[in-house]
């Protein structure tokens, strides 16, 4: 059966990890460079290969028509659902694009490319899954993905396709704050009431829980799909844009290249100010000079005040849907990159009364979690059980367009629920379903999951005794059984969302990239290689520069020269094997150089940094 390994498949940032069966302890797989963190940004180069995670955020900055990033807000969604969303990207959408959102990455007249947000993120997923292959030396085909606990039906199918379409058996989408829960090994308390708090890129996430015995159950969850450090970023930029065009008369917004730059500047700058009481934004202007502003943690707090306040909500109304109070709860976690704002966890800590937990890696949690996860299922720990809720309510339409709910949200799942019903004209051949998401009480206010046609014999109205019986597997994903019990005729009907992927089209999609998988595979490794040594070569030619060169001997610095010279010349060709060995040539010629350097930034400036860290 093969080892099983968990995924983090986060809005900015997807990590894998794996469970040690001798420790037992869940741990981050880091990608050569030592990085857990895979930006989960692809691109398409102008080659028309695909470029996946730190490559591809590194080209954001220039390739903005060629890359999608925070594709996870697009998963399983319509067109009309994300317009808002669209206004902040600098990718297309195919005016096309019907059932499922098509991005059209790459400039008219150059290569292009259309891909579903399900393949996009499949691109994501399949590099996570090389580079566990690449630890474990062997191939892995089975996961655990996260999904944010508000992901719907839709949203969690669109997920499984990208698990698939990346040649991924999904084995289990497990909720991200259920993920976290298990990553602080809660079940080693006996008893606890907890709260998870996921403040992450694009989504925000409370969920309680109640801890038994080992055994966990989320008692209620609550949050916001469209709030995250994205929000703070575009709120941020806002504000720095509005100040920049009254001094310089320059729209940024205007031009998408400029806007990621300066998204970038600032997203340096709020990291900086969770950790120290001020900073200075820089940002260069083409020609009309640089604008340069000092700002307070407190200045700051205070515009990006109203944000953190939007969390609170949502976390009230899931104490009342729990019927908690926040005094009763035990402990409070902290999930997401957000969560290392201080205003953050001061929020958090008002709110409930105690100081939350922190002590993991906020970033990490969910796919430690997820590893966790893995291991039960690869039968490496059996005492334990997992519960989880359906984030809404499931129902079907009945007469005037009233919603009849039969899964309420919040049930535990796997769940299943029946309802009993008729017709309400004479001789009526076919009963219509339709099979609706959501909390309110009409059809029209809430999301159709799917419609379809039950069969039922002539007979006068009121007659057909109709049972509908919903059921959600352990994956949150629903089917749908309708039964006419007078004729014992059942008809069971798979519900396919309205925003998905056919069959057929994930099919294809496996296909296409088994087919593509070689020739992509190579793009990327040359992309990265390239970039590699072109760092280095920067790094020599300015270190030969420097006086620690007058330090080496002449027949060192003879044997620099030759591999700087080698390198270079690889560098024409599309070899990446070629250029990765003259790249460790030169790496091993400057062994002593760097070490004279090792003070000196120059090397440094592209090691193990965060995506946001590395301010450009
Ligand atoms: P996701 O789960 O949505 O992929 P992450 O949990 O990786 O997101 O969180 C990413 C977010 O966390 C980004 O918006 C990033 O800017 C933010 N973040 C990371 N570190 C910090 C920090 N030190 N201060 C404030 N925000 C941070
Ligand atoms: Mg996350």
């Amino acid at each position: 059966m093969g080892r099983i390994i968990g995924i983090d498949l986060g809005t900015t940032n997807s990590l894998v990890a794996f469970t040690d069966a001798e420790t037992r302890q869940p741990r981050c797989l880091p990608d050569p460079q030592g990085r857990t963190l895979l930006p989960s940004v692809v691109s398409l180069d102008s080659a028309g290969a695909m470029v996946v995670g730190w490559p591809a955020w590194e080209g954001l900055l220039h390739q903005s028509q060629r890359s999608v990033y925070s594709v996870k807000r697009l998963m399983g969604r319509g067109v009309e659902d994300v317009q808002e969303e669209l206004k902040l990207f600098p990718f297309r959408v195919a005016p096309d694009s019907q059932s499922v959102i098509k991005i059209e990455l790459g400039e008219p007249g150059t290569a292009q490319k259309t891909l579903t947000p399900p393949e996009v993120s499949a691109f994501i997923l399949r590099e996570l899954k090389r580079r566990a292959e690449q630890f474990f030396g062997e191939e892995v085909t089975r996961a655990v993905i996260t999904v944010p606990a508000y992901f719907n039906d839709a949203q969690r199918q669109a997920t499984k396709d990208a698990g698939r379409i990346a040649g991924l058996e999904v084995e289990r989408l497990v909720n991200e704050p259920t993920a976290a829960s298990l990553a602080y090994g809660l079940d080693k308390h006996q008893r606890a009431l907890i709260a998870v708090y996921d403040f992450g890129g694009g989504t925000f996430d409370i969920s309680l829980l109640q801890l038994e015995e080992g055994l966990f159950k989320v008692l209620s969850t609550n949050g916001d799909t469209h709030l995250g450090g994205d929000d703070i970023d575009n709120l941020f930029a806002e504000k720095i844009g509005q100040e920049i065009q009254a001094q310089f008369g320059v729209k940024v917004s205007a031009s998408p290249d400029l806007y990621q730059s300066l998204r970038r500047t600032l997203i340096a700058a709020k990291h900086e100010l969770s950790q120290q009481d001020a900073t200075t934004i820089r940002f260069k202007l083409e020609g009309k000079g640089e604008y340069t502003r000092a700002l307070s943690r407190e200045e700051f707090e205070g515009w990006i005040a109203p944000i953190v306040e939007r969390t609170l909500g949502p976390c009230k109304r899931a104490l009342r849907d729990a019927g908690l109070k926040p005094e009763q709860i035990d402990e409070v976690v902290l999930v997401g990159g957000s969560t290392r704002l201080p205003l953050v966890r001061r929020r958090v800590q008002e709110l409930f009364g105690r100081k939350p937990h922190c002590e993991l890696n906020p970033d990490e949690v969910v796919a430690l979690g997820a590893a966790v996860q893995a291991h039960i299922l690869e039968g490496g720990v059996t005492d334990m059980l997992l519960l989880d809720v359906t984030p809404l309510s499931l129902g079907i339409e009945t007469m005037g367009g009233a919603v009849a709910k039969i899964i309420p949200r919040n049930a535990t799942i796997p769940a299943s629920a029946s309802e009993m019903f008729t017709t309400y004209v004479d001789n009526q051949t076919g009963v219509d379903i339709q099979v609706v998401q959501g909390e309110r009480e009409l059809v029209k206010d809430c999301r159709s999951l799917a419609r379809f046609t039950l069969k039922v014999p002539p007979q006068p109205a009121g007659l057909p005794r109709v049972e509908v019986k919903f059921l959600i597997d352990a994956n949150g994903i629903l089917s749908v059984a309708a039964r006419d019990l007078r004729t014992g005729q059942e008809h069971t009907v798979e519900v396919k969302p309205s925003y998905g992927l056919s069959d057929d089209e994930v099919e294809r999609m496996i296909l296409e990239s088994i087919e593509h998988a070689e020739v992509d595979f190579a793009a990327t490794q040359l992309i990265g290689v390239r970039n590699d040594a072109e760092t280095i070569l920067r790094a020599t030619t300015g270190a030969l520069a420097g006086e620690q060169a007058q330090e080496l001997s002449a027949e060192e610095l003879r044997r620099i020269e030759a591999a700087r010279a080698a390198l270079q010349e690889a560098m024409g060709s599309d070899d990446h094997r070629l250029i990765r060995e003259r790249l460790e040539e030169l790496n091993q010629a400057t062994h002593n150089l760097a070490e004279l350097l090792m003070n000196t930034a120059v090397r440094a400036a592209v090691k193990g940094k965060r995506p946001d860290e590395v301010s450009l």
